[in-house]
Formats: C-alpha cells, structure tokens, sequence
C-alpha cells in the first residue's frame, strides 16, 4: 500500500494553491478506504469498517494535522480522524491567533516552511517583520490543511470522535469512532494520538498524569472569542500612541493589546480593567487577564485570548468542563460589553464568533520512553534523537510561573517522549507528549506541535516500510528526518 511521493513533487502539489487548482480537482481516490460491506466485531455487533489504513492520526489540530501529512506524503495510506467539521485544532475550532514564535533561531522544519508559504500564497501576510510569531486566519488555515491533506492523499473523517481502542498484546489494532451513522471502525499499522488529551494512549493503557505534581491544578482553561467592527486605527492611537503601550512591538495590521494582572509587568491597560471591577461592571476574573489579536484578512476583527477560566474549572473533568462553557459564556458577555462601553475603538464592536473549542492548555500528558523536564528546558538538553528545537517560555498560567532562557538558547525535544514501552505501534503528537506540567508550559505552542507532528508522520511511514515497532525506531537515523540535533 505504499507509494512513496517525493519531497519534490510534495512542494509543487503544496504550491498548487497559487495557481488555484481546484480542492475537487485535487482529492484523489482514497487508498485506505475498506472493501464495501466489511465490519468487525465490537461489543457484541458488526461495526462497519470504514478504513483499513497504514497510519491513523487521531485529531486534527497543528500537531495531527501535521503527522497525517507527512505521514501520506512519505508514501502511507493515512486516515485523519477529527471530532469536529474544520483541521486545525485550538487554532481553528479554539480561535488560537497567532503562532508565537519559538524564539529558537532556525527552528522551522520543512513543514512549518510549508505552512507560512502556504499562508502568503493564500494572502495572509503572517510576518509583522519584528515579533516572529505568525499571524494566521482561522478560515484560510482550515482550507490550506484541507487543500494540503487533498494533495498528499489523507482521508480526513470528519465528525467522528474517537470513544475507544482493541489492542492485540502491545498493538492497537483498531480504533472506534463514533460518526453520523453510529459506531465505526478504522484498522491500521500504525496509529497517532494527537488529540492533545492523550485520549487514544490512555484508552491502551499508557501511563500518563495531568495537571501540576505540586497543585493538582491544570492549566487554566480560555474561553476565545472574536470581535467584529472594531475601529482599529483608533484604538492603536489610544494604546500605542496615547497609552505608549510598548508590549506589542509591531503595528498595523499586525498588532496586539494585553494585560495580565498576575504578571509583574505592568500592562497600560490594567487601569481601564481594574476601574470596571469598581465599578462593579466586571469581576476581578473577568479583569484578570485580557488579550486581543489582530486577525489578518479580516479587517476591524480581533481574535480575543480572554476570558482566563477560573482554575477551579478542570480541564480533565467533564462536568467541570460543561460548568465551564457557561460560566466562560457569560464571562465573555460581560467583558465584551465592557470594552464596547469604555475601550476607544469598541464603541461599535459585536461578538463576532465564539470558539467551538473550548482552549485547555494542558490536560494530560503521556509517561514514555523519555519524561522531559525543567532541568531540560533549563540545561538547554540535546538529543541525538530530538525532532523540533524550542526556546519558548515557561509560561504556565495558573501557577502564575514564568521563565524564560537566555536570547538564543533553546533545548530539543527527543521522539523518545512520542513514544511509551507499553504500545508498539502508537505515537503521541503535540501537546500530551511525555513531559512534566512545567515543561509542557514551554513547548506546547503550535509551531513546536506541528513540527513534533510532522516528525510522527515521517517515523509512522518509515516504521512500516522498514518494519520496525514506532516505539523502536531510531529517529536519528531515519534519512529523511525533518530535523537533526544541533550539540552545544
Ligand atoms: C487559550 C489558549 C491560548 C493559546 N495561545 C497560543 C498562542 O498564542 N500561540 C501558540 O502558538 N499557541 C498557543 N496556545 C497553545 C496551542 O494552541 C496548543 O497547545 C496547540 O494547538 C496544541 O496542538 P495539538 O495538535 O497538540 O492539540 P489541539 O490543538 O488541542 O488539537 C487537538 C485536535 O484533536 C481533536 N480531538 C480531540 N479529541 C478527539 C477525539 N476523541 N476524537 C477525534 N478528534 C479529537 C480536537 O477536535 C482537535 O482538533 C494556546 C492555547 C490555549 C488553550
């Protein structure tokens, strides 16, 4: 079932978007799809049997998206399992904008050079030429994953959630989602967890925790919106002009607005926030952290990195996570009335869109082969196998903790934390790999997913071609790796 397609050809089908060829045009015949009429045994029924794969990514976000791929462009029949309707993850169906930069120096893999490419082809100027993080569109990243998925020849199954796992000895051999039709089943060599939950590795039986050894406590979960009509030019007069607010360093369209009270920096706008909680016209978790981006392509729009979900709200417990939705709701009411009443430049604004997504930073996290750590942010650790580098902060909300490395250093990631002892043929992709509360802080951000994602695709190919156990394999060296370790 392999067909391998070469790194050239990939980069042309990657760039057909500029010459816009049409999505129909570029959707191939499946290559993993199931004989009609095939079902296998579950819970006492027939399950039909919608695809019989190499490599099964579950979710879509920046990390899965990414391993689904390469995982297709490196030749493997791939099946793309996504509970909602849209790739992208936190990104798109969470409303996360903008990819923060890593402030790794030449940390982007070919993928993430895709993905910006991509971007520009698409008309989204990303680079504001001073910050390097990378200012994304929700609706034109979802289209490029889809446009990128067609081109590699990734089944994508839309609308169906993952509920549970057969393993055979130390092999998941099968995966049970739930679609529109009812349970089905999706059979495969090799299999991706990146749903951020770590749902698949815990259903095997995978070690894993959640939330900080020290509190109990996850990361605080973010409830994001979007605000339409939104005079911009003047509420940049009023911030960066008049208020010589000077934390976001770039300017139109690119630009930014912040205040995070917990922090020791103080924020311009903390003032304008505190007096509302006087007022009694916000509360004090309302006012404690505001944020807002600009989204390039959609003038007088901000995506809205607030309200900050009170900690007592778990992202790994379901009715907590419900209790969240509406408290997080009714936060994003009331600080939206606010700005529209009190904020130059939001005396028109509306609620343009909520999330579909509600934003977990962390919630599980996976104990495999290697268990990254501070010490490993702070020594700055290289490994012979690593997959991505980054130098992002330790920016973990809640705990209020905060650190950062000196310019120009940065510590690597190994595959050893994509993979466990206990399952064979499983990789674990993006925000739940093996990696301690703290650490996670560091290197959950989604240019740093994607690259981890991408380099699970390429191992999950080259395992089946050489037929080697994931778990075995010795990323440093797979020849087409998308990234070598760079030693001290
Ligand atoms: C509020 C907030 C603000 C952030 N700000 C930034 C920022 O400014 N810049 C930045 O770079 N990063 C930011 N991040 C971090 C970043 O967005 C995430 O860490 C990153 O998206 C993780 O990628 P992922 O692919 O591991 O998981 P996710 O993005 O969480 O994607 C997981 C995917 O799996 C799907 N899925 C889950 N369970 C199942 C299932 N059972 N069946 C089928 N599908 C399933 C989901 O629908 C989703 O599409 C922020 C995160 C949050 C929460």
């Amino acid at each position: 079932m392999l067909l391998p397609i070469s790194r050239r050809d990939f980069f042309k089908l990657a760039g057909a978007a500029a010459v816009g060829t049409l999505l129909s045009d570029r959707i191939k015949p499946s290559r993993a799809q199931a004989a009609s009429g095939s079902t296998i045994r579950y819970a006492d029924r027939d399950v039909p049997l919608l695809f019989d794969a190499d490599v099964c990514v579950c979710g879509g976000g920046p990390a899965g998206a990414a391993a689904a791929i390469n995982a297709a462009k490196n030749g493997a029949a791939t099946v793309l399992i996504e509970k909602g309707i849209a790739l992208g993850g936190l990104a798109v169906l969470g409303d996360v904008i903008p990819c923060m930069q890593t402030f790794a120096p030449d940390s982007d893999t070919p993928y993430v050079k895709i993905i910006k490419q991509q971007l520009l082809d698409h008309g989204i100027d990303y680079d504001d030429k001073v910050t390097g993080q990378v200012w994304t569109n929700p609706e034109t990243l979802s289209l490029i994953y889809d446009e990128l998925c067609a081109d590699a020849g990734v089944d994508i199954l839309y609308n169906a959630t993952l509920v549970d796992a057969l393993v055979d000895g130390d092999r998941i051999t099968t995966v049970i989602v739930q679609t529109i039709e009812g349970l089905a089943a999706v059979r495969s060599k090799v299999f991706v967890d990146a749903t951020g939950d770590a749902y698949l590795a815990r259903a095997v039986g995978v070690p894993s925790e959640r939330g900080y050894e020290k509190t109990g406590n996850n990361q605080p979960m973010s409830f994001r919106f979007e605000m339409g009509g939104i005079d911009l030019p003047k509420l940049y007069k009023y911030v960066a002009v008049k208020l010589k607010e000077d934390w976001c360093k770039s300017k139109l369209p690119h630009f930014e607005i912040a205040e995070a009270m917990h922090r020791t920096q103080r924020y311009k706008l903390e003032e304008l926030m505190a007096r509302g909680v006087e007022s009694g016209e916000i509360t004090q978790e309302e006012a404690e952290y505001m944020q807002a981006y600009t989204i390039i392509g959609k003038d007088g729009t901000m995506s809205m990195n607030c309200p900050e979900i009170p900690i007592k709200f778990r992202s790994t417990d379901p009715i907590e996570y419900s209790k969240a939705v509406t408290y997080g709701r009714r936060m994003i009411r009331d600080i939206s009335k606010y700005l529209i009443k009190h904020l130059p430049g939001f005396e028109h604004a509306y609620i343009a869109r909520e999330a579909v997504m509600l934003g977990a930073r962390e919630s599980w996290r996976i104990l495999g082969k290697y268990y990254l750590v501070e010490d490993d942010y702070h020594n700055q650790s290289r490994f012979p196998d690593a997959v991505a580098r980054t130098a992002w902060f330790i920016d973990a909300h809640g705990e209020k903790i905060s650190e950062k490395l000196p310019r120009g250093g940065f510590y690597e990631i190994p595959y050893r934390s994509l993979v466990s002892d206990r399952i064979g043929n499983l990789i674990v992709a993006g925000r739940c790999i093996s990696a301690s509360f703290i650490l996670q802080a560091s290197m959950r951000i989604q240019l740093t997913c994607m690259s981890i994602g991408e380099a699970a695709g390429i191992a999950s190919a080259y395992s089946i071609k050489n037929g080697v156990a994931v778990n075995e394999v010795q990323w440093e060296r797979v020849p087409n790796r998308s990234y070598v370790s760079q030693p001290k």
